[in-house]
């Protein structure tokens, strides 16, 4: 039987065990997924080896540090820098990262949308920012602090801090890539700029999952199509089963026995 698992601080409340077990069973592969709360990243190499796993995922605060432990990188890891599946392939570790063509399927499903607003500008803002625009996409990034948008605006991405804000053509689609709302009541932004972009635009994404945001509620309350994170989740995860059974199974195959883990 293999061993699989998830390496985060903290990691008690990850769906991540539950989506990987039932796509085992369901497609009767032998294997089993753990949870394993890490607290030293630059550990992570050395317990990899110790538990003795097939492969990982790695959450906060971990994916740089999960990029650095791998031997080998796929083109896109090494591009964003942050690693969050690790495969054990004959003693050498291979990283990937799932959590941005998760999020592109996810918004692909969405039709019409071009010119695309992101509240945020952190770790999962950066991997997604970049397969976003090599799908094509016209991403713009706004966040509170203008530190964080220095490697964007390097990157040749349009960014805006809260005050310098202007909207001169409307945004498609408006994603919260922030934490605001997941542990708090706060909205991602100054409530103008969203009476703003969010009438104006065709629907939008909260990143954060189980639960309705502030910003959720807002852009219903406009009566926009909305999308939580679940989806975002559920696809960076069938990707990730992907690599650990060596393409054995199509995301089609997966989808049904790792949906479940969503409604039970
Ligand atoms: P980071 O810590 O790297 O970045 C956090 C971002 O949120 C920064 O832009 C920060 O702005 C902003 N922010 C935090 N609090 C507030 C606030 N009160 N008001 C305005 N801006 C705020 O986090 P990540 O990028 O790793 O994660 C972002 C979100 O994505 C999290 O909610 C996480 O749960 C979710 N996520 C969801 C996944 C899924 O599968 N659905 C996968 C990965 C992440 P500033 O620079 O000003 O501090």
């Amino acid at each position: 039987m293999q061993l699989f698992t998830i390496f985060g601080n903290p990691v008690s409340h990850s769906k991540s065990p539950l989506m990987h077990n039932l796509a085992f069973q369901g497609l009767g592969y032998d294997g089993v997924y753990t949870r394993y709360k890490l607290e030293d990243g630059s550990q992570l190499r050395e317990k990899f080896f110790e538990l003795g796993i097939s492969g990982a995922n790695i959450t906060v605060p971990h994916k740089e540090s999960a990029f650095e432990a791998c031997d080998e990188l796929d083109i896109f890891a090494k591009k964003v820098r942050a690693v969050n599946t690790i495969v054990n392939k004959d003693g050498k570790l291979y990283g990937y990262n799932t959590d941005a063509p998760g999020f592109l399927k996810a918004i692909s499903e969405l039709k019409d949308i071009e010119r695309v607003l992101f509240l945020g500008a952190g770790g999962t803002a950066q991997a997604t920012s970049v397969i976003l625009r090599d799908a094509g996409y016209d991403v713009t990034l706004l966040n509170r602090t203008p530190l964080r948008l220095e490697k964007f605006k390097q990157m040749g991405f349009k960014t805006f801090t809260f005050s310098e804000f202007k909207m001169s053509d409307p945004f498609d689609l408006v994603v919260n890539m922030t934490s605001a709302g997941l542990e708090d009541d706060s909205l991602p932004c100054p409530i103008e700029i969203l009476e703003e972009v969010v009438p104006a635009s065709k629907a939008s994404i909260d990143v954060i999952y189980g639960k309705e945001t502030p910003f959720l509620k807002f852009v219903k309350k406009q009566n926009k199509p909305t999308k939580d994170g679940s989806d975002m989740l559920l696809y960076q995860g069938i990707i990730a089963f992907e690599y650990f059974t060596d393409h054995q199974y199509s995301f089609d195959e997966i989808k049904p026995y790792m949906q479940q883990a969503f409604i039970i």
